[in-house]
């Protein structure tokens, strides 16, 4: 027999199962059940390729034993079972739970803990919770020896050969002692047991029989009763997914989704559909209210668990879904495929390519139900996931524009509320030819910029683009409802009256020869300096001319690799009724050097107001400090 020691960061995830105060040990039962399963899956996956198996689906089940002399529970199943070298990986280090951070070595981490125990359910470790030892005897399919591993917590485990005739594992818990505040021993009960098999495990697809005693007439003895033991099947065994709505509460949907895709909060939306037709599947779609917690990284997949006929041939069938949807999570259990379907051949699949369009078309209608009738959850979804949707309408050269943007939303200078395109150009008056929108980085930030509040003014919406793929995306889309999108920040709106434009233009051709000199000054920085009506009680502004917009620019040239260099053409604008222009006639006539110095200072100062970053912040810095 050899002694071990857990790895550093299994030591304290089991500290932490046997010195839990969590409320909800009860769960342990569901862990120990859903690897019994997971085990008997990849065995009945062999036995359907492999005659030498020698099981058919009805042979395998999970039984659960209780004792109440010793205090045990025993959860055993006749699956894959695990070979010495396995019981020492799987069950000596943290599988999954391994991706947790335990960051928190204080006291006030006791709270975080039980929040990750609710949230992931750990495992096998939380057996730790109610035992004080625990005892593993496997066999793996096709091999000679059975081994155990026991283990009682902290001081490591031990593992030696012994006797098992057949492939499979059997986990026997030893109970802890009662306390006064922890009541152990009510596991040992069969009604306890069977509640909570039936809580969290009545879908499992392998019957969990369990002895049960049951009063019944005594034959003998009219009027008396007797107990009589029988091994009893405690789950109903349908997957949740091939019930019927109307039989399950939401709760279940929630708890269902909680547990099978590691998640604490409950989804914000369950779609819970049945399709047939070209495509015959039942699937079970959850939109999550967060993103999911890798969501951001690299190792994030994509993905819908595959099932054909209840069991399970993908664990992220990432064709399922199109990557503007991939947060979403669920099943698709369909009849139509074949069991040894491959990553490589599912591709090419024409019955997953169908179910995969069902699905998509799905979400969308369900999405837009949401959109229409539960506005304040729509919102909710569209804060988190909203994005998603803009880099759909972008992609792969706008093919999916069409189904997606009567989807998206935007801030609006309405009131700071979202808005849909189709609620934008509703609200729009006769005289509005365009749907205005300016880039910022906060909607306030955008408010603020001169150009919204002169087109306000007008009396005309402005949608907020702050996510940087608003505009790029908008750009794919080209128009909605028959109306072009317009950047009041790059192009010509035409809001001036024919009077307006005729003054504007006579003082810019009256100004030509200062103007041109100062731009001059900024040598390629800008492409003109013109005078503008359009800047409300702002001094200066900047207008990109062209296809690549300001935003745009700046977006490019932060992508690695990408358009490093882009630079949109930007016009200085001047507000020719503002003081200062005023003051740029005067010193044209007297002190060019001054002017120069003022036109590198207003320039920069617009390029402040627009966001972006001074090439020479001394050099600024210095000239305004000169003019104090
Ligand atoms: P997870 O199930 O998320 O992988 P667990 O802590 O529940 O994490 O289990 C760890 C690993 O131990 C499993 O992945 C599996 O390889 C192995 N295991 C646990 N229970 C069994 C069992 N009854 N039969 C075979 N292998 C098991
Ligand atoms: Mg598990």
């Amino acid at each position: 027999m050899r002694k071990k020691q857990f790895k550093a960061e299994s030591k304290k995830l089991l500290d932490m199962m046997i010195n839990s105060i969590y409320t909800n040990k009860e769960i342990f039962i569901r862990e120990l059940i859903s690897n019994a399963s997971d085990a008997i899956d990849k065995l009945y996956f062999k036995s359907l390729t492999d005659g030498n198996v020698g099981l058919s689906k009805d042979d395998f089940e999970i039984r659960i034993d209780v004792d109440k002399d010793k205090r045990s529970i025993t959860v055993s199943d006749n699956g894959i079972g695990m070979t010495e070298d396995e019981l020492e990986s799987n069950l000596g280090t943290i599988a999954k739970s391994g991706s947790l951070n335990f960051k928190n070595e204080n006291e006030d981490a006791k709270e975080k803990d039980i929040e990750v125990i609710g949230q992931f359910g750990v495992g096998f470790y939380s057996s730790f919770m109610v035992a004080k030892k625990v005892e593993v005897v496997s066999k793996a399919y096709g091999a000679e020896t059975a081994y155990k591993w026991v283990s009682e917590g902290a001081n490591g485990y031990s593992l030696s050969e012994c006797e098992k005739e057949n492939a499979g594992t059997v986990i026997t818990l030893y109970l802890k002692d009662d306390t006064e505040n922890e009541n152990y021993s009510h596991f040992l009960e069969e009604y306890e047991i069977s509640e909570l098999v039936k809580k969290y495990s009545d879908y499992i697809r392998y019957p969990i029989r369990m002895e049960q005693t049951h009063s019944v007439p005594n034959p003998d003895k009219e009027g008396e009763y007797i107990d009589e033991v029988t091994l009893d099947t405690l789950n109903s065994m349908v997957p949740l997914w091939r019930k019927n709505k109307n039989e399950i509460t939401d709760d279940e949907y929630n708890e269902f989704y909680k547990m099978k895709f590691m998640d604490y909060e409950n989804p914000l939306k369950v779609i819970h559909f049945k399709s047939e037709g070209t495509a015959t599947f039942d699937s079970l779609i959850y939109i999550p209210s967060k993103p999911p917690y890798d969501f951001y990284s690299k190792e994030y997949e994509k993905g819908l668990q595959l099932y054909t006929n209840g069991v399970l041939i993908m664990d992220k069938c990432s064709d399922l879904l199109p990557d503007y949807f991939s947060f979403v999570k669920g099943i698709v259990d369909s009849a139509d495929l074949s069991l040894n379907i491959s990553r490589e051949t599912l591709q090419q699949d024409y019955q997953v390519r169908i179910i995969a369009k069902a699905i998509d078309k799905k979400i969308k209608s369900e999405l837009k139900k949401m959109l229409n009738n539960d506005r304040e959850n729509y919102e909710k979804f569209f804060s988190v996931f909203g994005v998603q949707l803009k880099w759909g309408v972008y992609s792969n050269y706008g093919a999916e524009k069409d189904g997606l943007k009567d989807l998206l939303m935007f801030k609006s200078s309405k009131e700071n509320k979202y808005v849909t395109l189709k609620e934008y150009i509703d609200n729009m008056p006769e005289n509005q030819e365009k749907i205005y929108y300016a880039c910022g980085e906060t909607p306030e930030k955008t408010a603020l910029l001169p150009q919204t509040e002169a087109v306000k003014a007008k009396g005309f919406e402005v949608l907020y683009f702050t996510d940087d793929v608003d505009e790029f995306a908008i750009q794919m889309l080209m128009e909605y409802g028959g109306k072009s999108f317009a950047n009041i920040c790059k192009d010509d709106l035409n809001l001036a009256s024919e009077d307006e434009k005729k003054a504007l233009d006579e003082k810019n051709n009256s100004a030509k020869d200062m103007l041109d000199e100062m731009k001059s000054w900024l040598g390629d920085d800008v492409t003109a300096v013109k005078f503008s009506d359009s800047l409300g009680s702002h001094a200066v502004c900047l207008l990109s001319e062209g296809y690549v917009s300001l935003d745009m620019a700046k977006i490019l040239n932060q992508m690695p690799g990408g358009n490093q260099g882009m630079k949109a053409q930007l016009v200085l604008e001047i507000n020719g009724s503002h003081p200062v222009a005023e003051k740029l006639f005067k010193l044209f006539a007297q002190d060019k050097e001054a002017l120069k110095k003022y036109t590198k200072i207003l320039y920069n100062e617009a390029r402040l107001v627009s966001g972006l970053e001074i090439e020479n912040p001394t050099e600024f810095a210095d000239m305004v400090t000169d003019l104090m």
